[in-house]
């Protein structure tokens, strides 16, 4: 049924960029269905998963989204898709994203847009985007081309694609998936989750995901708890705050309106909702964009037509290297790459670089204090429902901004889910974000599932 979603679908949404053979999907089924009956299912047994383009996965073409990487098939499988298929998963195909996770939009993919299933009451001609980087995920799931999909979060491209497509999209505590076969973009960032239908599947497929891994130094050892038993679980009495300076001047009377249902949910619920302070939040965008970058330019390097990526001939070395980068990447990526080789070199460094780096500190000690006073904070994921393909496009701080909201939990390492929360008034689809304390991703699911 998924894949002929994907048949009937795909060509308007480009949700996927490789679809695995009927056959392949077909053959993983039957072997579920054995085990099954067995009594040997796994966790995610017999569950039909998108994968973002950004895991490599074994003798599958994975891309990043990128030219530089077109024709890459990896020789091993990630370590969260080797735990997805482990427990049972059957993979559909690799879901489409900006390149190299750059983007909130999905508009700077190789292998062009992903469109958002959604469409504005009355304006069915314009397509909006699903949201980036992992827009094809959050598209497909939507769309049921997929019944969930995993996607990687450096920034927000877990949680504000999720909002933009009216799914649930948990970005985990740094460290509780392993970044090992995650194609690199900000390694003191990236962190991989799960996109689903509801808050139930997050915990089950988080639980599934998660786990330590030796061959990625930053993986928590902590053992995973039974996530899927978090939601439905009483939040009565559980304390929310409301981060005062995420009232943002201009947020969209749409939006704190959603935001206001969502606290009276929560007190409905039991919970007791108080005002927080999180006083470096109007740093938290600046510093994340020269964070990101740097580590960006760092990891980029590699893609040098010798060792990784496509190659362009030219007749010297350096040649070899300008030719393969120049054709290899796309603007947005480059221009991440110029802004990150700036904040680094030397001059720059303790100017930019450093100082982003101290107000990761101070941005970091914000949650902290704010974590001793409540068990979570409730925010809206993104300041707009999803906008037109084409918007914020000649303008890159414009799209920047759009990341407000996402980018602290980031900066901070803690885990942050977007629920869906209702529809503003053009029918488009708004999402409420659920933001906990380092590794209590179990409180995050289960006040996600009484917002749901
Ligand atoms: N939009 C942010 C960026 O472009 C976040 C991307 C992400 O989380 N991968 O960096």
């Amino acid at each position: 049924a998924h894949l002929d979603a994907i048949d009937r679908l795909n060509p308007a949404l480009n949700a996927y960029i490789t679809v695995l053979p009927q056959a392949d999907v077909q053959a993983a089924a039957d072997a579920a269905d054995a085990r099954y009956a067995k009594g040997e299912a796994g966790l995610m047994d017999g569950l039909p998963v998108g994968v973002k383009d950004l895991f490599c996965t074994k003798g599958v073409r994975t891309t990043a989204a990128s030219k530089m990487l077109a024709e890459f098939v990896p020789p091993y499988e990630s370590a969260v898709t080797a735990r997805l298929l482990a427990e049972g998963a059957i993979f559909l195909g690799k879901t489409n994203l900006d390149e190299f996770a750059m983007g909130s939009a999905n508009m700077s993919s190789a292998f062009g847009p992903a469109t958002n299933p959604w469409q504005r009451a009355g304006t069915p001609d314009v397509a909006l985007v699903p949201g980036g980087s992992s827009g094809g995920s959050s598209a497909a799931v939507a769309a049921g081309l997929a019944l969930a999909a995993t996607g990687t979060d450096t920034g927000g491209s877990i949680r504000q694609p999720a909002a933009y497509c009216g799914i649930v999209g948990l970005k985990p505590t740094y460290g509780r998936c392993s970044r090992w076969g995650v194609i690199a973009y900000a390694s003191s960032l990236d962190q991989a989750g799960p996109m689903t239908r509801s808050v139930a599947d997050a915990g089950l497929m988080l639980e599934a995901m998660a786990g330590f891994d030796a061959r990625d130094s930053t993986s928590s050892n902590r053992p995973v708890p039974a996530f899927h038993k978090a939601v439905g679980k009483s939040v009565k009495g559980l304390r929310v705050g409301i981060p005062t300076e995420y009232r943002a001047p201009g947020l969209p009377a749409e939006i704190l309106a959603m935001w206001e249902q969502g606290i009276a949910w929560l007190k409905d619920a039991g919970c007791e909702v108080v005002d927080v302070s999180l006083p470096h939040t109007r740093y938290g965008l600046a510093s994340y964009y020269i964070i990101a970058p740097a580590e960006c330019s760092s990891n980029l390097a590699r893609y040098d037509g010798i060792r990784f990526g496509t190659r362009e001939s030219a007749p010297s070395l350096d040649g070899v290297y300008e030719a393969t980068r120049a054709a290899g990447f796309g603007a947005e990526v480059r221009s991440r790459i110029l802004m990150g080789t700036y904040v680094l070199s030397a001059g720059y460094y303790d100017a930019y670089y450093l100082k982003a780096q101290k107000v990761r500190t101070l941005i970091r000690r914000d949650f902290e204090q704010a974590f001793e006073k409540v068990d979570v904070l409730l925010a809206p994921t993104a300041p707009s429902a999803a906008f037109a393909q084409g918007d914020n496009m000649n303008d890159p701080v414009q799209m920047y901004l759009n990341d407000i909201f996402t980018v602290p939990a980031s900066l901070a390492g803690v885990p942050a889910l977007s629920v869906p929360a209702g529809l503003d008034s053009a029918g488009l689809p708004l999402g409420l974000q659920v933001i906990g304390r380092h590794f209590d991703e179990e409180t995050v699911l289960s006040i996600g599932g009484a917002l749901e």
